[in-house]
């Protein structure tokens, strides 16, 4: 019986390492000196960039996360910004009030009265969330950031203090020349065209209803002097006729 072949083992020989090809770089003695000190003479003729804070203002992007504005009249108190935020720095509270049916024999409907909005800036880390998620532009970056105070409780800025940051929000840039008229603006506009196109048809109304009367008195007034003419010269006539009728009588 023939003995099983036993696999033939190959052994690998470990490559040598092969020394590079390549040219061993020639080095200048000094080369060294001369790079840095071209770098130092390129950075001295450079203009300096220091800021002089707070001597002077830094210019600033305009979407600076600095602080965050409130606009109360666009928050419904849905709570979407506290409850995304993070940190849960943004304390809201607010109770519900019922309003009258705008129709008689309508339905009254209940809607959200906010009654305290505040930021704690000492937990909030400018996540911005809370303003992307406000379904309902309430809330704005603003690149005010001179806000530090000596005491950690006064950076909860409540809404008293968020609405002013609103009026250092800058304007949002000009809307491609191309683009689409914004939902909210073509509806303002839609609303303005129709207001004015009522209030002129009013007024030509109104106009026509004055002249209208202003005819009639006209009328009024020619058939009054007319009756009160022909009144008269019957009067004279009869008069006359009576005068010259005695005259003869007595004759
Ligand atoms: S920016 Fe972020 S951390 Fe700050 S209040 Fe908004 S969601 Fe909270
Ligand atoms: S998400 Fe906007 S509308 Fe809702 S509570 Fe926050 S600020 Fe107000």
């Amino acid at each position: 019986m023939a003995e099983p072949q036993q696999p033939q083992q190959q052994h690998q020989q470990p490559q040598q390492h092969q020394p590079s090809q390549q040219p061993a770089r020639s080095r200048i003695p000094g080369s060294g000196l001369a790079k840095g000190l071209a770098v130092t003479l390129r950075t001295m003729t450079r203009r300096s960039v220091t800021a002089q804070y707070p001597d002077a203002q830094p210019e600033l992007p305009p979407r600076t996360r600095g602080v965050i504005g409130l606009f109360e009249e666009n928050c419904t108190v849905c709570m979407l910004c506290a409850r995304e935020c993070p940190d849960w720095c943004i304390y809201i509270d607010s109770h519900k009030e019922t309003v009258p049916p705008a129709a008689p024999g309508g339905r009254e409907r209940s809607r959200n009265v906010l009654d305290r909005f505040a930021i704690d800036f000492s937990l909030c880390m400018y996540c911005g969330i809370c303003i992307e998620v406000c379904p309902f532009d309430a809330l704005f970056w603003s690149p005010e950031f001179e806000y530090a105070e000596t005491d950690i409780h006064e950076l909860t800025h409540e809404r008293d203090k968020l609405r002013e940051w609103m009026w250092t929000v800058p304007a949002p840039p000009a809307l491609d020349p191309a683009a689409e008229e914004p939902k909210e603006v073509a509806a303002a506009r839609k609303a303005a065209e129709k207001l004015a196109a009522q209030e002129a048809k009013a007024a030509a109304e109104a106009a026509e209803a004055a002249e209208a009367t202003g005819a009639a008195d006209n009328a009024a007034d020619n058939a009054a002097d007319n009756a009160a003419d022909n009144a008269a010269d019957n009067a004279a006539d009869n008069a006359a006729g009576n005068v010259a009728g005695n005259t003869e009588g007595d004759a």
